[in-house]
């Protein structure tokens, strides 16, 4: 039987990466009868929209997408697609691996950690107040009888909302996450001593849900600033990172840098029972059209789709056809060489049929 996913090309380079990635998913042998929907700018031509509703219908009925990355208009009004199918969903970890492979260029070696992102609330909940609109004047003059401190009249204002039931589920995840994938160690990353309620409620919340792992998962603290300092200077100290939503956003930035750059990146977005695969990387529109891009974030994305629906065996086979490709550095896409401008660099598609050629061997 074969399984029914629905795919989001995406815009710029997305339509490149994600057909690799599909082609190295359906040489696992592998069966996927693909749903494909348009969101983004094709979307906002043909329909009017850039997230029809059409998106969110199929990917609620198949509960699991391979989303290429979406350009985030400017001045639309729309926050951002991608940000608002997670929202929609309710798809509340982002999950993204950061390991190193053989061959990519980084100025480490052996990194395998993960990072466990907040996908739902902070700063990203899209709480905001225009500086000088009415209602911000407002809220400034109610927060003034409320709290001794004052806010300047004329600031704009972004709300940073953390509950315990968010918190509650993002901890238990990387707790379950840890165990059910021989992971040692849990290291919880806030700012609690400066946000007391909101990265305070943050913390406490992991440390209560640590009680019932102990003995099982380690758990430990960490300060974002510290942490992204010892970060570059001892990443293998870590283990999977569990992070409220801006600090992870951050943070897996920082750790894709680790193990080489945007281009090898993979990620999820997972809820209760739905979960949409990306790219790290945006849709690096510059590069649209021209073969040029590096399809592993995408293809590894598709492995952690593989692992997700069960399909360990294919993922397997597919992740060493990845890392054959890799190590051997010859069929690779110009940002894995060591020049950039090295003629011996090959296309999104042939890198995609250099893998499919090892998975055949
Ligand atoms: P980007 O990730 O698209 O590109 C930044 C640079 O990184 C590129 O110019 C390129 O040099 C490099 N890069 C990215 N992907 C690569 C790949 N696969 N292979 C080789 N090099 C690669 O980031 P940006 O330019 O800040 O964003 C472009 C658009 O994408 C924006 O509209 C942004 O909002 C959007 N975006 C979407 C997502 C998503 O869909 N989840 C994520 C990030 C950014």
């Amino acid at each position: 039987m074969a399984y029914r996913i629905t795919v989001i090309p995406g815009d710029g380079t997305g339509p490149e990466v994600i057909d690799a990635a599909k082609r190295c998913i359906e040489a696992t042998g592998v069966k996927v009868q693909w749903e494909e929907v348009i969101a983004g700018q094709e979307a906002l031509e043909k329909t009017g929209e850039l997230l029809p509703q059409a998106v969110l219908d199929s990917i609620r009925r198949n509960k699991v997408c391979l989303k290429g990355p979406i350009t985030t208009p400017i001045g639309m009004g729309f926050r951002s697609v991608n940000v608002a199918i997670r929202q929609a969903l309710d798809l509340y970890v982002c999950l993204r691996p950061a390991k190193s492979y053989p061959g990519v260029r980084s100025p480490y070696k052996d990194i395998d950690l993960v990072i466990i992102r907040e996908n739902s609330e902070d700063l990203y909940a899209g709480i905001e107040f225009e500086q000088g609109k009415p209602e911000t004047r407002k809220l400034i003059e109610e927060i003034s009888k409320l709290s001794k401190k004052k806010i300047l009249q004329e600031s704009g204002i972004s709300i940073k909302p953390i509950s315990r039931f968010g918190s509650q589920r993002i901890a238990r995840f990387a707790f379950e996450y840890a165990l059910k994938n021989n992971r040692k160690k849990v290291t919880c990353v806030t700012k609690a001593n400066i946000m007391k309620f909101t990265d305070g409620l943050f913390l406490k919340t992991a440390r209560e849900i640590a009680d019932d792992y102990k003995g099982r998962v380690l758990f430990e603290e960490a300060l974002v600033d510290n942490m992204a300092m010892q970060l570059v200077q001892k990443p293998h100290n870590f283990d999977c990172l569990v992070l409220p939503n801006l600090y992870g956003d951050i943070i897996s930035d920082l750790c894709a840098g680790l193990i080489g750059g945007l281009g090898v990146a993979p990620g999820a977005n997972i809820g209760k029972e739905i979960a949409v695969f990306e790219a790290v990387h945006g849709s690096a529109p510059k590069y649209k059209g021209l073969n040029k891009v590096n399809p592993t974030a995408m293809i590894s994305s598709g492995i952690l789709m593989l692992r997700y629906i069960k399909e360990d065996n294919a993922a397997d086979r597919l992740e060493t056809a990845l890392k054959r490709v890799l190590a051997e550095a010859k069929y690779v896409t110009y940002d894995l060489k060591p020049h950039r401008d090295d003629p011996s660099a090959v296309g999104t598609k042939e890198m995609a049929d250099a893998v499919i050629g090892q998975l055949k061997k």
